[in-house]
């Protein structure tokens, strides 16, 4: 008891308890700064001398929770996790490039992507060529000497085209430029990039590896320590970059059923493709799980475990019924994003790829008909009895 005026009590000080026994699922760390026994102590940590937290743009428990486990899936000692996606890539940019550095990048990179690796590096002095990556002759051809970093996603959207990361690294080998891959349709359940020669990966957590859209979370994985590597962490504090608990939390929620529901997932992906390809209405069906996709067997050499969650089919008509298709009752939600529990779709021409023209997107293949579809974790006949719902309004 204490007989302080109330002003003076700090509830906070006075009554947390000291646990004796240890939490079994991680708590979240919801404090902003942590108090330091001397200043000879906080110096220590705050050079990373000693482990352990000061303050949380610096790193907090619920961030290294989660990278512990992005370390063993991704199999190396270096990893961090950032704010977004977004910010994972950002980080990539700030630590591993300066002006007057070049980079190659797959021209069918996220949409914000090539915007930061175009636009915004352009304005750091920072160049870029947009390149078709599955071509290693074209990558090739782009390397200059000062190019820093090739970058390329393991499964591009919305034409699911695949990396040859095993390819693109073996072409690196005598060029120091890094090869960068964007992991995030594929999550590390079905792909290690860096197992596979890649020097970094990257993933927007916020999609199949939390899966239940309600957090936002980016991961970056290095091969290698030391040298650019110790930049990441001081350009994630110095910009700001650093993820926040909460959502820390509950992507490593999501990630202990990543590999269930990815599994789950890539096989209605696979019976949605199938039966999409017997449709009449459906004029072509992108999936690399399918035997007849150009890229199914280096595909098979790149995933393991299943082709991903995410498919693409293109109607027979234009704008008139994909919009047909989406307003239909029984099809399923159209949410431009992936990656959850539930099935989506989305449309590429009018969201992810609407900063294109009509003429840009027609040389990546992508139509007004067509519609993404990323499958969730219902049975394989309740996903296949939501695109017939969607099918029978053409
Ligand atoms: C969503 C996404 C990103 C960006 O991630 P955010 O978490 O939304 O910032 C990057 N790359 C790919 C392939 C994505 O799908």
């Amino acid at each position: 008891m204490t007989d302080r005026p109330a002003d003076d009590i700090c509830p906070k000080r006075d009554e947390t308890p000291v646990p004796t026994t240890i939490p079994f699922s991680t708590p979240i760390y919801l404090t902003s700064v942590w108090e330091c026994e001397t200043p000879h102590q906080a110096e220590r940590l705050l050079t990373g001398e000693l482990p352990g937290y000061v303050y949380q743009r610096d790193g907090h428990p619920n961030a290294d929770t989660l990278v512990h486990t992005c370390r063993a899936l991704h199999r190396t000692e270096h990893a961090v996790a950032t704010s977004s996606g977004m910010s994972a890539l950002a980080a990539i940019l700030l630590a591993y490039t300066q002006h007057g550095d070049h980079m190659v990048i797959s021209s069918r990179l996220y949409g914000k992507s090539l915007y930061l690796l175009g636009r915004e590096a352009q304005r750091l002095g920072v160049s870029c060529d947009l390149v078709d990556t599955t071509c290693l002759e074209a990558v090739r051809e782009g390397l200059r000497p000062e190019t820093k970093l090739v970058v390329v996603e393991t499964i591009a959207n919305p034409t699911l085209e695949i990396a040859d990361i095993a390819g693109l690294s073996n072409l690196l080998s005598s060029h120091a430029a890094r090869l960068v891959v964007d992991n995030t349709f594929a999550t590390p359940a079905l792909c290690q990039p860096l197992s596979q020669g890649a020097d970094l990966v990257m993933e927007s957590a916020s999609k199949m590896m939390n899966g239940h859209s309600d957090a936002m979370v980016g991961i970056v994985a290095s091969r290698e320590g030391g040298g650019d590597w110790e930049r990441v962490g001081q350009v994630m504090s110095a910009y700001g970059l650093t993820s926040s608990p909460f959502d820390c939390w509950l992507v490593a929620r999501g990630l202990s059923t990543m590999h269930l529901r990815v599994r789950r997932a890539s096989e209605n992906a696979q019976a949605a493709a199938e039966y999409l390809q017997q449709q009449p209405r459906v004029k072509r069906v992108l999936y690399p799980g399918l035997s007849d996709d150009p890229q199914h067997a280096l595909a098979a050499r790149t995933l393991s475990g299943g082709f991903g969650s995410v498919l693409t089919m293109e109607l027979a008509g234009s704008r008139a019924e994909a919009d047909r298709f989406i307003g239909a009752a029984g099809a399923p939600p159209f949410c431009p994003s992936l990656g959850e529990t539930a099935t989506t779709v989305s449309h590429p021409a009018t969201t992810s790829h609407r900063g294109l023209s009509v003429e840009e997107r027609r040389e990546l293949g992508i139509s007004d008909a067509m519609i993404r579809i990323s499958c969730g974790i219902e049975s394989a006949g309740h996903v296949i009895e939501m695109l017939d719902a969607g099918l029978s309004q053409l």
